[in-house]
């Protein structure tokens, strides 16, 4: 099984059978790097996946934002630009949401 080291300098995480001779991130040596637990290291693989959900959720409420902006600049009639409108602020608050589960991702080592 291949282990996990974290930069002890930028917090870059590296997999492999040992530390890299460099950090990619902060190119710090091979000495600032610590190997994680297994515990630490299951919290990290575990939550790779949903992380990136989150990530491709936020970059779909921009696209909805922008297609709202459109839909509001033809301004049909008032029910739709009210669903625009609504489509909107609902597209703000599963983007904030989302970036909110991230930060607590990273502030509990899931990452
Ligand atoms: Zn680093």
């Amino acid at each position: 099984m291949k282990k996990l080291f974290k930069c002890t300098i930028c917090g870059f995480i590296s997999e492999g059978e040992e530390a890299p001779e460099k950090c990619p991130k902060c190119l710090q040596g091979k000495d600032k790097f610590v190997e994680l637990s297994t515990e630490d290291a299951d919290k990290i693989y575990q939550s790779d996946r949903t992380n990136d959900i989150h990530m491709e959720i936020i970059a779909l409420t921009d696209k909805i934002a922008v297609l709202c902006k459109e839909g509001l600049d033809i301004k049909l009639d008032p029910n739709c630009v009210g669903v625009f409108e609504k489509a909107k602020n609902e597209s703000w608050t599963i983007k904030q949401r989302s970036k909110a589960e991230l930060a607590g991702h990273m502030t509990n080592g899931k990452w």
